[in-house]
């Protein structure tokens, strides 16, 4: 049985590597005689392993001794009740609506306290990223909020911005570890890790320290705040350890290959394969902004639905999986995450040329 090309945009592809090293190690972990999913969160076994995983990723990203790296479950959406309820004081927010997971972060910001739109690309089907030089930001605001990568439109932030001292919340689900990062820019950097770091049920939230309130706060669950996570370094109860466990050997292989530096300098040479086709094609066309192209998620459509649904449907007889766009916006999309090596972006381009030939 082959390997497909999979154009998921998550959960999605994981690096072959980093699925062969688990199958080795799946019966007997180290000699220790079991899998990683049967030992206790409490082992010294697997001590080591999430403690490796934190210095990988601390290494990685560069991440400072003043901020901490939770590991947590619930996903990239339980950030958007986790974030205003650790980091509301005043009780007002400021959001960038730039599609539909900061759309989604922002309603759920509302349900706790005066959350605030201050930018938003709605008007064009968020097909670009706001101004972030004409911010009105308040006064009174705790935090700004930004959806770095905007996975469903495929839209990323170049310039982050200047959020006048005010602490910036990043949702990078579908960036993480895409490109090297400032982390002392962010005040709180988080995703759900099954995009481009691990399997799902991992959620990785860097927070800098003096954001994690210093008190038990008497009206939010033990759960959900930061303090109890932090306090007990993601071990307050079980965490999801098989999936911590993913992201360390993912963490090892970028290591290996180069570093942020390295998935960069991969990431644009893919996206630049796949964005020059479509701008010199007379069939396809790329949704995004130009200005405000991701390197992870890329739409394009035909402009006729008939036409798509044919492309999804000879790609995925093709060995190209995963190709149809969100629901919400149609289309194709090609999630190309930082294990889609590079074979698999020329696949494609070759494809639709082949396509674009016979349907022009
Ligand atoms: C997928 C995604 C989410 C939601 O992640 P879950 O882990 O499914 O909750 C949030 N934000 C962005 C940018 C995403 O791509």
């Amino acid at each position: 049985m082959g390997r497909v090309y999979n154009f998921s945009a998550g959960p999605a592809v994981l690096p072959e590597e980093v699925l062969q090293a688990a199958a080795n190690d799946m019966l007997d972990y180290k000699g220790c005689g079991m899998s990683v999913m049967e030992m206790s969160h409490r082992s010294k076994m697997f001590e080591e392993i999430i403690t490796e995983a934190e210095q990988d990723l601390r290494d990685l990203m560069g991440i400072p001794d003043n901020y901490r790296v939770l590991f947590l479950q619930g996903g990239g959406s339980m950030q958007f009740a986790q974030v205003p309820l650790n980091l509301m004081k005043t009780g007002v927010a400021d959001y960038i609506v730039s599609g539909s997971w900061s759309k989604k972060a922002w309603k759920e910001a509302k349900k706790f306290g005066d959350a605030r739109c201050i930018a938003s690309s709605e008007d064009k089907t968020f097909s670009y990223i706001p101004d972030v030089d004409a911010l009105e930001i308040d006064d009174d605001a705790d935090y700004v909020y930004i959806c770095e990568n905007e996975t469903i439109y495929g839209t990323k932030y170049h310039k982050l911005p200047d959020t006048k001292g005010k602490p910036l919340v990043a949702d990078v689900s579908s960036c993480f570890l895409s490109e090297p990062v400032n982390v002392e820019d962010y005040g709180v950097i988080f995703g759900g890790v099954q995009k481009n770091v691990g399997p799902a049920g991992v959620a990785i939230v860097i927070i800098r320290e003096d954001l994690i309130p210093e008190e038990e706060l008497p009206n939010v669950p033990t759960m959900l705040q930061y303090k109890t996570q932090a306090d007990a370094k993601s071990l307050y109860n079980t965490p999801p350890c098989w999936g911590i466990y993913i992201c360390g050997l993912v963490f090892k292989w970028l290591k290996a290959n180069g570093g942020l530096e390295g998935a960069k300098r991969r990431n644009v040479e893919k996206a630049q394969l796949l964005y020059d086709y479509l701008d010199q094609s007379k069939l396809f066309k790329a949704t995004a902004a130009k200005e405000d192209r991701s390197l992870m998620n890329i739409p394009f459509v035909t402009g006729d639905k008939d036409l798509d649904a044919k492309f999804v449907a000879e790609a995925k007889a093709a060995g190209l999986e995963n190709i149809k766009g969100h629901r919400s916006v149609g289309g194709m999309r090609a999630s190309i995450y930082n294990a889609m090596p590079k074979a698999g972006v020329e696949a494609l381009v070759e494809f639709m040329k082949k396509f674009e030939a016979e349907n022009a």
